[in-house]
């Protein structure tokens, strides 16, 4: 087999994809994130970003991102521990812990990155992991790339939860931990934590929560599931791409051994670029904000209500729940991609999601809420949307 044959093998498996309805293609955004988009031209009503409070755009952290390239310079050329640590970087750790009610926390490139570098440190092959078949993909790569022995159950299944949690004790597992999402991003779905943790005080197991969808806006302060749910959970993984700016970076909280073990341990952090100065700057400032925004959060939760019943009422199948994740289901993955094509000739922005990143016939439209849309710009949305759930054979 030759370079030419693989690349004729690379070339055939792209047309497979095609041919399943499955491409991704990226629409080319012109201006700012925020409500409205502009594409090719087009004025479009944005559904799709992770935007949740509608912090992408603000003025205040585009203040203190700028601040911070005129006082701390554009880019750190090293890892943190050479010479890429500035007071930045050590202030939004702290805050970030005592805005989680964590000892401290740990800055990485990407919660990808955080996913990805927390486990193999911290867990050996005596040590258990026990982990929710729906979990984030970067959940799943860390636990792969660590040596504990592996244990999933079925998404929020309890009982399957309680059965891997006596599977691993009598396989003689010295340390549990149970990994989980605090919501789950394709159904806007809530982690059941107050299981989850009982369970764990039953077993003697660690909890850990990727929040990436939650930070920001669920629970008091936004502090998040655990928050919302009135629980405590020994460490919290999470992002700076979502609600609280969402730009990039990704953070584990915890307990202060656990922290210094990954300084000393986790590969992506010993081995990536410390974040910019101007996006850790603007954390700080996002979180300022998040702490002191009740008022952004009512809105956010008041849209997603709304959203939900409109889409109800027009009789979309919907998956319940409370989170301002609304997914529209379609099973098709040709019918959301259809949807999608006719929504934002409708001057809808959406995105069809599909195989791989949801099973197989449950295709859906994800749309997300933010909380600076206005009431016009739903209803607005919800008119798009009937017209294109006709057109496209969905209602
Ligand atoms: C978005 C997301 C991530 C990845 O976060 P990045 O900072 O974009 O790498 C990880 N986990 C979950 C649950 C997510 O939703």
């Amino acid at each position: 087999m030759t370079a030419t044959d693989f690349l004729d093998h690379l070339t055939a498996t792209l047309a497979e994809i095609e041919a399943a309805g499955l491409y991704k293609r990226e629409r080319l955004i012109l201006s700012p994130q925020g409500t409205h988009v502009t594409v090719g031209g087009e004025r479009l009503l944005n559904l799709c970003a992770n935007n949740y409070l509608g912090l992408a755009d603000d003025p205040a952290l585009i203040a203190a991102a700028h601040r911070a390239l005129d006082d701390h310079g554009f880019g750190m050329a090293s890892v943190r521990f050479i010479c890429g640590t500035q007071d930045l970087h050590r202030a939004l750790e702290r805050r970030i812990a005592g805005f989680l009610g964590m000892d401290d926390s740990i800055l990485f490139a990407a919660c990808f990155d955080a996913n990805g570098g927390l486990f193999e440190p911290l867990l050996g092959p005596e040590d258990a992991v026990v982990s929710d078949a729906l979990n984030h993909a970067s959940i799943i790569d860390g636990i792969r790339l660590c040596k504990a022995r592996r244990y999933r159950y079925a998404n929020s299944d309890m009982a399957g939860l309680e059965a891997q949690l006596q599977a691993a004790r009598s396989d003689g597992a010295r340390f549990v931990l149970i990994a989980t999402d605090g919501v789950f991003s394709m159904d806007g779905y809530l982690a059941r934590l107050p299981e989850i943790t009982a369970l764990a005080a039953k077993y003697g197991a660690l909890t850990m929560v990727d929040d990436c969808h939650a930070t920001g806006f669920m629970g008091p302060r936004g502090c998040g599931t655990p928050a919302h749910h009135g629980v405590r959970v020994d460490i919290l993984t999470g992002t700076l791409g979502k609600a609280l700016g969402g730009a990039l970076g990704g953070y584990v909280a915890g307990p202060q051994p656990v922290i210094d073990l990954l300084r000393q341990r986790a590969r992506p952090y010993l081995f990536s670029n410390a974040l910019p100065p101007a996006i850790v700057a603007a954390g700080l400032a996002a979180i300022d904000i998040v702490e002191a925004a009740d008022d952004l959060r009512e809105r956010l939760f008041g849209n997603a209500a709304y959203w939900r019943a409109g889409l109800q009422d027009a009789g979309f199948d919907l998956l319940p729940g409370e989170h301002p994740i609304v997914p529209v289901m379609t099973g098709e993955a040709r019918l959301a991609q259809a949807m999608a094509a006719e929504l934002y000739r409708r001057g809808v922005f959406v995105s069809g999601f599909f195989f791989p990143v949801v099973p197989e016939g449950r295709a859906r439209i994800r749309t997300q809420m933010n909380a600076r849309l206005t009431r016009e710009d739903l209803d607005f949305g919800l008119e798009a949307f009937r017209a294109a759930g006709r057109a496209a054979g969905v209602i």
